[in-house]
């Protein structure tokens, strides 16, 4: 059965679209059958895997509030992930248009993502910066959620607001839903401060943050600017190394959770 994990992160520039798309190729690498699903207006991650160049009748928003079922906006890529459903500036209106609606706004993308669930091994969703209407669709839709967290100043301010939004779709709209893991992002071993940071988000979150974390890396910045993921762009780089290495432990984490089940 598929796995739909959410990226998010109200914050802005913590790694969010660069984890979704090199997590997702990093997975389709591995073997997996990989959806991405850019849920983000300013459509980075569709950009930056070059699935926005043709303009798409049907992106994410109209299959949010339209009569689009998800499989017929899915977008066919030669590279990994291979399947993405883009999203562009439409889906900006969607949080207004949304709120209009007395019943079931919460769940548009899950009844709509549910369909196709089992076509794939996982969905990733890249997430909008904001606590809106489209990031409650999308934890709602998803079984588990990434929190990758920059390894910067003021790290932890907002965690608070974003795990007491997910507690409160854990329990108006989602019970099942769980935390997937904690992933920190632009880490520089060299500096003092992400050394610190990294040592209190471990503190704070435990075994819940993942064993990867992802270095500061500029081949990792480079690569959507060539529609590529960091696997095409720069293959041995430290960027690559890390992505590969956190799709293993998704993969891992969710056998187990299998065998458990
Ligand atoms: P978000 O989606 O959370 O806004 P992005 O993934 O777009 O964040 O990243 C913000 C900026 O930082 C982008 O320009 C991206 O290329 C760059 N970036 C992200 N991760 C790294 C990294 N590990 N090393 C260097 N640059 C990075
Ligand atoms: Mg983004």
């Amino acid at each position: 059965m598929g796995k739909i994990i959410a990226i998010a992160n109200q914050k802005g520039g913590v790694g969010k679209t660069t984890t979704s798309i090199n997590l997702s190729a990093g997975l389709a690498y591995l073997g997996k059958k990989v959806l991405m699903v850019d849920f983000d207006p300013q459509g980075n991650a569709s950009q930056g895997i070059g699935a926005n160049k043709k303009k798409h009748d049907s992106t994410v928003y109209e299959v949010l509030l339209g009569d689009i079922k998800a499989k017929d906006a899915v977008v066919k890529l030669k590279i990994p992930p291979c399947a993405v459903i883009p999203a562009n500036i439409n889906l900006a209106g969607a949080d207004l248009e949304m709120a209009e609606f007395k019943v079931g706004r919460e769940k548009l993308l899950r009844n709509k993502l549910i369909e196709i669930k089992d076509d794939y091994d996982f969905i990733i969703i890249d997430c909008p910066p904001s606590l809106g209407l489209l990031n409650t669709n999308a934890l709602t839709a998803a079984d588990s959620v990434i929190i990758p967290v920059q390894c910067e100043y003021y790290a932890l301010e907002g965690l608070t607001q974003l795990l007491s939004t997910i507690r409160l779709v854990q329990r108006l709209f989602n019970p099942a839903l769980t935390i997937e893991g904690v992933l920190l992002t632009m880490f520089d071993a060299r500096t003092k401060l992400s050394v610190e940071v990294q040592q209190e988000v471990r503190k704070y979150f435990k075994e819940r943050v993942y064993k990867s974390y992802i270095p500061r890396n500029i081949k990792l910045s480079e690569a959507p600017s060539r529609e590529q993921t960091i696997f095409e762009y720069e293959v041995r780089s430290e960027g690559a190394k890390a992505y590969a290495s956190l799709a293993k432990e998704v993969i891992n984490s969710s056998q187990k959770e299998a065998a458990k089940a």
